[in-house]
């Protein structure tokens, strides 16, 4: 049976494409090597009893491992998730960051390099490899990032992506590893880690705490709902031509306090404050962050060109179905904070 090795896949855009494949594939295995770092979380694929998935508790960094997968398994394809994946982390700590991003990129396509150069060899295999628009730095208010565009990455989190980005494109050009990147806007959707600004929003909203915006809350982002992004990396998947880059974004450019604003206001409706105000009395500005990125902006022309997708979701439409799956999912949501709350507070040490 045909195998795909997805990494990274109890994270938030793996779980959800894992279930969007399986759905779409029945025929298909589908291995999913992950780390369960803090924001790596099993439960997000509970439900699965698909016969043809596994899971694999193992580092990307771990040659050995990657390499007994590749021969199990013989690949047709992989697609790579697994990253430290927020900005203000990579500021506390880059290690972690270059340590994944980087050297677990290497590792992946030397393991994926020494098997494509094997006998077993299939002749279709593709690597997939998931960047961010942030890796082309920041814009102004005018224009946006094409395929073409110079890397300029600000934070430590871009510039390790900035540098995974670099060594797939040279696997490919030096050693004839076919090779696909896709550099994606800020998704949102069910399963997002409590700390990226969608998912903290609403959840402080409900435990009553403060909305920290950074700055004057003016800083730009395109905003993609993940099942788009999933259809996206699947007909890259199926249809993408080795050694290219895709941009893929969801045509929803917004300021952070605009998206803030409007999670209050559909909660303000959708789960009302008992004393009657807004949620958004909890917005409360903070010191900006260094290195903060004004305004990303992706051209998604040869995407919509080449393979005739486009986001099929509007800001208005994904944001609502993202705040329902809160409010009916908090339980799964306070049992993360749970754990990572005492984390935090050395209570529990892993
Ligand atoms: P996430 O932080 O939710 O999940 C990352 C997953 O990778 C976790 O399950 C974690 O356990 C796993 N992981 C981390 N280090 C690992 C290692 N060394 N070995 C194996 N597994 C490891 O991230 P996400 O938001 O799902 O992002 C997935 C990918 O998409 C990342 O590469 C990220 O850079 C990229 N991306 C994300 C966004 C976004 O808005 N979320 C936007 C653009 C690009």
């Amino acid at each position: 049976m045909d195998s795909i090795l997805v990494t990274g896949g109890c994270g938030f855009i793996g779980s959800n494409f894992i279930k969007y494949y399986l759905d779409n594939y029945k025929s298909k295995n589908l291995i999913n090597l992950d780390k369960l770092t803090y924001a790596g979380n099993s439960s997000n694929l509970k439900g699965i009893k698909d016969l043809n998935y596994t899971f694999v508790n193992g580092d990307i960094c771990d040659s050995g491992l990657v390499n007994s997968l590749f021969n199990k398994y013989h690949f047709s394809a992989l697609i790579n998730f697994a990253a430290e994946s927020h900005v203000d982390r990579s500021i506390d700590g880059p290690a972690d960051f270059i340590n994944t991003n980087v050297i677990g990129t290497l590792n992946l396509l030397e393991q994926a390099r020494h098997f494509f150069d094997s006998k077993k060899n299939p002749k279709r295999f593709k690597f997939i490899h998931i960047s961010t628009d942030e890796v082309y730095g920041s814009l102004g208010e005018e224009g946006s990032f094409s395929e073409e565009s110079p890397f300029k990455p600000n934070s430590p989190y871009s510039a390790s992506k900035a540098s995974s980005d670099h060594l797939v494109k040279s696997w490919h050009k030096t050693f004839g590893l076919p090779t696909l990147i896709t550099n994606c806007s800020n998704n949102y959707g069910p399963y997002q880690f409590p700390e990226k600004l969608i998912p903290l929003t609403i959840i402080n909203c409900l435990e009553g705490k403060p909305l920290p915006i950074y700055g004057d809350g003016g800083n730009i982002r395109d905003w993609l709902y993940v099942d788009d992004h999933c259809k996206a990396i699947d007909l890259i998947l199926n249809n993408g031509v080795v050694g290219e880059t895709y941009n893929i974004g969801g045509l929803s450019e917004l300021t952070n306090i605009y998206v803030v604003k409007k999670i209050c206001s559909m909660l303000d409706a959708m789960s009302p404050k008992k004393d009657g105000t807004s949620y958004s009395k909890l917005i409360t500005f903070v010191e900006d962050r260094p290195g903060h990125d004004r305004r990303y902006s992706v051209n998604i022309d040869k995407i919509r060109k080449k393979m005739s997708w486009s986001p099929e979701e509007s800001f208005d439409s994904g944001i609502k179905k993202t705040v329902k799956w809160y409010l009916n999912n908090k339980s799964w949501w306070k049992s993360l904070k749970e754990k990572y709350d005492q984390q935090r507070l050395g209570v529990i040490k892993k």
